[in-house]
């Protein structure tokens, strides 16, 4: 039913709520407060102390006095007592309280206390006769716009009174028995207006269950679908790689050889393989993935390796090719830039089964493109890409072999929820030899002495980065800024160098032409946004200077420093902190302290939360209203188990008990509806 008929409501407020994305009473009855206004605390008059917020209960033991010692400005003094003491009530500009209170009434108030000399005072209390404010736990909510949260509260206390009963209660009767969870009408009640403290704790736990337990039931719907029932690829034993491995200018590290191993024995199964390959930045993930692909073509499959962005893809492409060259292998690049001609070519030729690996962007799943006989398929950088994108991947083929590989380390549980069953390798280990990146973080004043030490380093002839943020959801104010930045450095601090400019705004063929430009050592200096994030190789390049650093994600800011440091030459990596927060340093201090991914990404989800961590949207992973996927961590584990017994006993949900879960399902999956193997 329309938000509309909430008594309240109407046409104006709807509207206003629409903006928050409040359409039906569900929708406002899910809207969870996002703080509390606990006023519980109450207290005596002579046991305040300055600063404290609490509630008391007081009689009004004087009249009024005004006072204006300012234009514009009047002060209301109103005395009190209760059986401790006395103090007053004062309020700024609202004369008219004067006339709602008469000497002798008893009321309650809230507020904070305030020392002035001897007298105690309370500024702009919340008083009432009743006690309907005082004395509660009072939601606070994510408000915009035009809605005070009085209003809210009030809308909200009509829409539980009238509708709350009315609520369907999806999670079954043997399922809340068992995990001891508060019904429904109840969790709704006191998620808004908690009774105290435990109820409150209570509710939400009820609700978060709820809410991991159909995000996880959907994805494991989802997964279950893209799984198959058929059987996979048994891809022979006796191809073996030495051979190949043999020719290689460096030997494997341990880490390599044992996460290989392991794809190894997954292709030679008869399952589908679905793995996972984790890495930190130049752990060596790609030498592993073309070991596979090199099996995949002594067994006679065709492989794909899907990359996020084409300058990735193309030095994929080139790097693929120079490790094969010895061999017979044809591997070709697809790319939306490709001119039309050759587009059909490669198409062409990869039906007929002349190509044996197809390296490119988001192009190669699109639908005109059919294998001959696929029997891997590898996505990189897989935290760029959802779930849906890795489906459709691998629907290329009759159930061909899946790897995907990410530097975005994450803890177990949440890798469950963004990769499902996947099976996950980890390589532990860099090459050897590789010098640690000196990493600094300094102020904006400090830029004078780092464009200086740049120059010297380009001097002695090594190449720098220097990456501007990506201002968020705006494109355009993301190239201004690199843009402009570009501007004032290439023609006054960086006159006497080569100075170019990168931006995900450009079209393909001029950002390939710019990086190539980097590449050969045309450019000194490159200034980008993130565009470079992922993948880029260029050895020569040993400094990593980031403007705005306190607006990237620490897993984001160790991906930017992984571009540096590939090469003989010490790296260093400059954080240039535009912030004085302690969190901004905080979470500078913990790149300069360390380099290890894992470890960077478990703070930064901690500091940032898993929100923005993931950029869920990105994932495909619906928005979740209430729960946390860091901070409740314990719940999703019991949501996950729960999960997937429901399944185990009701693979389809099509048991009557599960049909309200089933329905939460299909409305939090929404966008994804096609994805559900029930629809
Ligand atoms: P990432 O895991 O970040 O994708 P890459 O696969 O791009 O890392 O590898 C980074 C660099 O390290 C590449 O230049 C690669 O050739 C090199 N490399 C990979 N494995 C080894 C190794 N065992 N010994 C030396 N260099 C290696
Ligand atoms: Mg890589």
């Amino acid at each position: 039913m329309s938000v509309q008929y909430v008594k309240g409501v109407g046409p104006k407020r709807a509207a206003k709520l629409r903006r928050l994305n409040i359409h039906t009473v569900e929708e406002l009855l899910y809207f969870i407060p996002r703080e509390y206004d606990d006023r519980t605390n109450f207290s005596y008059i002579s046991q305040c102390v300055e600063g404290q917020k609490v509630s008391l209960k007081v009689q009004i033991c004087g009249y009024p006095s005004i006072s204006r010692p300012r234009r514009n400005l009047s002060i209301l003094k109103l005395p009190i007592k209760d059986e401790s003491g006395r103090a007053s009530l004062v309020w700024f500009n609202q004369d008219y309280i004067a006339d709602k209170l008469t000497i002798g009434d008893t009321i309650f108030v809230n507020g904070k206390i305030n020392r002035f000399g001897r007298e105690i005072q309370i500024v702009n209390p919340i008083f009432e006769k009743g006690m309907d404010k005082v004395g509660k736990i009072m939601p606070i909510y994510p408000l915009t716009e035009n809605l005070t949260n009085n209003e809210m509260i009030n809308i909200m206390t009509n829409a539980i009174k009238d509708y709350g009963k009315k609520m369907p209660e999806m999670l079954p009767f043997y399922l809340r028995e068992e995990l001891n969870l508060m019904p429904i009408y109840e969790s709704i009640k006191n998620i808004h207006f908690p009774k105290d403290k435990d109820s409150y704790n209570e509710a939400r736990r009820r609700l978060v269950f709820e809410e991991l337990l159909t995000l996880q039931l959907g994805l494991f719907l989802i997964k279950n679908r893209t799984k198959g029932i058929d059987k996979g690829i048994k891809f022979s034993r006796e191809t073996n790689v030495d051979e190949f491995t043999n020719g290689l200018p460096f030997e494997l590290t341990k880490a390599q050889k044992k996460v290989f191993k392991e794809i190894e024995e997954d292709m030679e199964k008869e399952e589908q393989m679905n793995r996972l390959v984790q890495g930190d930045v130049g752990s060596g993930k790609t030498i592993v993935a073309i070991l596979a692909m090199f099996k995949a073509w002594k067994s006679g499959y065709q492989s794909v390796m899907m990359a996020p962005t084409e300058i990735l893809a193309t030095q994929h492409h080139e790097s693929i090719s120079k490790f094969f060259s010895d061999y017979d292998i044809n591997c070709e690049l697809l790319v939306g830039s490709l001119p039309a001609k050759k587009k059909e070519q490669v198409l062409e030729d990869l039906k007929n089964g002349d190509i044996d690996i197809l390296v490119g962007t988001h192009a190669v799943i699109q639908d005109s493109v059919e294998f001959n006989k696929l029997g891997l398929a590898i996505t990189d950088e897989q935290h760029r890409f959802g779930v849906k994108q890795r489906a459709i991947l691998s629907q290329k083929g009759f159930n061909p072999d899946v790897l995907v590989m990410t530097a975005t380390p994450i803890p177990r549980t949440l890798a469950l929820i963004l990769y499902g069953d996947l099976d996950i390798s980890i390589i532990d280990e860099l090459p050897p030899g590789r010098k640690e990146i000196e990493t600094y973080a300094v102020g904006e004043d400090m830029i004078d002495r780092v464009n200086n030490f740049v120059k010297k380093q380009v001097l002695e002839g090594r190449q720098a980065y220097i990456v501007c943020p990506l201002i968020e959801e705006s494109d355009t104010l993301d190239i201004k800024s690199a843009e402009k930045l570009y501007l004032s450095l290439k023609d006054e601090v960086y006159k006497d160098f080569n100075v170019g400019l990168l931006h995900g705004r450009m079209k393909p063929l001029e950002k390939d032409i710019i990086m190539d430009r980097f590449k050969n050592k045309e450019l000194d200096i490159l200034i980008s946004t993130t565009v470079i994030e992922v993948g880029v190789n260029v050895p020569n390049a040993n400094i990593m200077v980031i403007y705005n650093a306190e607006r990237f994600g620490l897993a984001q800011l160790h991906q930017l420093r992984g571009r540096v440091g590939r090469g003989e030459y010490q790296s260093y990596c400059i954080l240039i902190n535009g912030s004085n927060s302690k969190i901004s340093r905080e979470r500078m201090r913990i790149l300069q302290k360390s380099t290890d991914g894992f470890y960077i990404s478990e703070k930064d989800l901690e500091l940032r939360g898993p929100g923005e961590f993931f950029g869920t949207r990105q994932h495909g992973i619906p928005d979740l209203k209430i729960a946390n996927l860091f901070t409740d961590m314990e719940i999703l584990k019991l949501a996950q188990k729960k999960a997937n017994e429901i399944l185990e006993e009701d693979s389809l949900l099509l048991d009557e008990k599960h049909s309200l879960l089933r329905q939460n399902i299909i409305d939090m999956f929404k966008d994804r509806i096609n994805d559900l193997i029930f629809n």
